[in-house]
């Protein structure tokens, strides 16, 4: 819908603006209002060049889009037919949760083997651990690729599939030749367009992989983050995970900004699965279950939380993030609680 700064467009304009929509297939149709008339486009009105080329005219206040500039993340799409199960839940039919640690420690593997156990038996579904570390400090600790192996060791005992972040287009081949099902784009990341594609690309239209997309700490507007997504959707592949954890700068006293309100709203435009990380969010041990109730309340159909056996001999952010297995256990019930109420089939 073309508006423009005068009541309407002199012929000239009109024949100005009609010119530019027809070079991209599109007419336009006047809406005449008692004070002022608005131009519907009609026909595909996707198109960014058009848009900007309209909206660069300098008798035009604004163009509002009716159709989505997603296609293939938009809830109309064919991909929304879809439905994504992992870790034997179908997303959407019961609380999915992802637990373990931000960092596997290659020098201390038994913590995670420990940690892979009890997440298990808190309740969690899939187990996360980070391989290759995106670290502000370049001095600090970057990750290990020899902690894949420990990794899918700690599938193998547990028989959780697995969830790890992915940095570079070599980590895509790895993880996924290892037998990873979770593949992250962290939010370092998340406007890194080559490796949405990438990861689209080798993802393909296999059913047995999942990427989950964290929303960048830069992300401004919801649309924003949908069209990352629209990169990894662009090869087919359904399978895709949107996980809200905080943007920057943060809320005073908070790691990030909590972002789990902005559930409804990516739910309202896509087909796509949320999965909200309150560990990221809050960036405290202490304010991670609240932060994630909050999340559950909100309409997430899952949570990724870091925990850790003994938090204070972890590495990367667990000594201050992790959940202790116990607080885990004890989240992760309240949460499920919480899911049953939400659906209306709780007390
Ligand atoms: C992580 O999951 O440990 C991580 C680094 O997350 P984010 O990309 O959200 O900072
Ligand atoms: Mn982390």
């Amino acid at each position: 819908m073309i508006l423009p700064k005068s009541s309407r467009l002199a012929p000239e304009q009109e024949a100005e603006v009609t010119a530019i929509v027809a070079e991209f297939g599109c007419k336009i149709q006047p809406i005449i209002g008692a004070v002022r008339t608005i131009y519907a486009i009609l026909g595909d009105e996707r198109d960014e060049l058009m848009i900007n080329r309209l909206e660069g005219l300098d008798y035009i206040d604004r163009i509002d889009r009716i159709q989505s500039p997603f296609k293939l993340m938009d809830r109309r799409s064919d991909l929304a037919n879809g439905r994504l199960t992992l870790g034997g839940v179908t997303l959407g039919k019961e609380l999915f949760v992802i637990a373990g640690q931000c960092t596997i420690d290659p020098k201390n593997p038994n913590f995670f083997y420990e940690t892979a156990q009890a997440v298990k038996e808190a309740g969690a579904q899939m187990l996360r651990g980070g391989v290759w570390k995106p670290r502000t400090n370049p001095y600090t600790f970057q990750g290990d690729t020899k902690s894949l192996d420990i990794l899918m060791e700690g599938s193998r005992r547990t028989g959780l599939p697995v969830d790890t972040e992915v940095m570079e287009e070599e980590h895509i081949k790895l993880a996924l030749d290892a037998g990873v099902t979770l593949l992250q784009v962290g939010a370092r990341n998340a406007l890194n367009y080559s490796l949405l594609r990438a990861i689209g690309r080798a993802l393909g239209t296999r059913t047995d992989r999942a990427v989950l997309l964290k929303r960048s700490i830069h992300m401004g507007a919801v649309n924003e983050f949908i069209s990352a997504a629209e990169y990894i959707a662009a090869f087919g592949n359904p399978n895709i995970i949107l996980c809200p954890r905080g943007t920057s700068p943060g809320l005073d006293g908070y790691r990030n900004h909590p972002d789990e309100s902005i559930t409804p709203l990516l739910k309202e435009k896509t087909w796509a699965a949320v999965v909200v990380d309150p560990s990221h969010s809050v960036g405290k041990a202490s304010y991670v279950p609240a932060c994630a109730l909050a999340a559950v309340a909100y309409g997430a159909d899952g949570l990724c939380i870091e925990s850790h056996v003994n938090p204070s001999h972890g590495i990367g952010d667990d000594p201050k993030q992790a959940l202790t297995p116990e607080v885990l256990h004890k989240t992760i019930r309240q949460a499920k609680q919480l899911w049953s109420v939400r659906r209306g089939d709780g007390a």
